[in-house]
């Protein structure tokens, strides 16, 4: 853990997925617009949970990722949210699954981090929203366009935060519209502390997109942390975690990580075709964004 330095990082996402060409450039400005909200609150000393916090939102409120506005609709045609948030300093979590009506999910949970209880689902999470007087929002608004639905049919995605602030705490977050046509209910690994996202300010934080049900019963975010406490670098415990999703999950079943260690270094890995992650670090002159991993080297 760093202590007291100017050390900081940020990473984050807009889904492990496929995209099409007419896509890439929204979804490519649209993590660099969530990185810029989250840099500008590390730059000035602020906390990893309020950067994770911040970039979520940009992503949630931009209708190119299925989070919040542009979400995909269940079988039903509803809207249902899952959203988590965890604080590495003391391993707080917050978490909401199958909410609707809600502007930002990511603020219901960061608001339920305030309380006991970690994760809040359905008419229940709605209505702590509305008790705490959150911002709500109409289905239209939060709706993919019909052609995004269309094509996306079975589809999954998600966005996430990770961060590292200068007090060496670290924080990391999800928020998902789900799969299109999903169960009513349906609930994935994005709420879930140690399958969809965990933070430990000992060890490091993680957030992954991809097929929620693998993802769960894998507890990926939990191997990330076991081979992180074996020495193994961020992105190897990733690319390790990542590898499995086939083998437990099927052929089809693929994903992505975001991760940064307690030392600050940053490692991110995907078996889906694209999987959009935007990145800074306090050593790096500019940001970088990409769609896919082959685009670093
Ligand atoms: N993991 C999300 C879910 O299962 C979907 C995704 O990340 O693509 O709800």
């Amino acid at each position: 853990m760093q202590d007291g330095t100017d050390v900081w990082a940020l990473i984050v996402h807009g889904g492990a997925k496929e995209m099409e060409p007419a896509e890439e450039e929204a979804n490519r400005a649209g993590v660099l617009q969530a990185l810029a909200a989250g840099r500008e609150i590390l730059e000035r000393g602020g906390s990893a949970l309020d950067a994770v916090e911040a970039s979520i939102r940009v992503l949630e409120d931009l209708p190119a990722f299925n989070a919040g506005r542009g979400s995909m609709v269940n079988e039903q045609g509803d809207i249902e949210m899952c959203a988590g948030l965890m604080d590495g300093r003391d391993l707080s979590a917050g978490a909401v699954g199958a909410i609707r009506r809600v502007r930002n999910p990511i603020g219901v949970a960061r608001r339920l981090m305030e309380e006991k209880e970690v994760l809040l689902v359905g008419d229940g999470a709605l209505k702590f929203a509305r008790d705490n007087g959150l911002p709500l929002a109409g289905e239209e608004e939060l709706r993919a366009a019909a052609e995004k639905q269309s094509l996306l049919e079975g589809a999954h995605d998600t966005v996430g935060a990770v961060a590292l602030d200068q007090g060496g705490n670290m924080a990391a977050g999800t928020s998902t519209g789900g799969i299109s046509g999903q169960k009513v209910g349906r609930i994935g690994d994005s709420p879930l502390p140690g399958g969809g996202l965990y933070a430990d300010n000992h060890v490091g934080a993680v957030s992954f997109s991809g097929d929620g049900e693998t993802i769960a019963r894998l507890a990926l975010a939990s191997r990330v942390m076991a081979s992180l406490d074996d020495g193994v670098d961020m992105e190897q415990a990733i690319a390790k975690a990542v590898a499995k999703l086939p083998g437990t999950g099927g052929a089809g079943a693929d994903g992505g990580g975001i991760g940064i260690r307690k030392d600050g270094q940053v490692g991110w890995a995907h078996n889906s075709p694209h999987f959009v992650v935007a990145l800074v670090t306090s050593d790096m002159a500019a940001p970088r964004a990409f769609l896919r991993k082959t685009e670093e080297a």
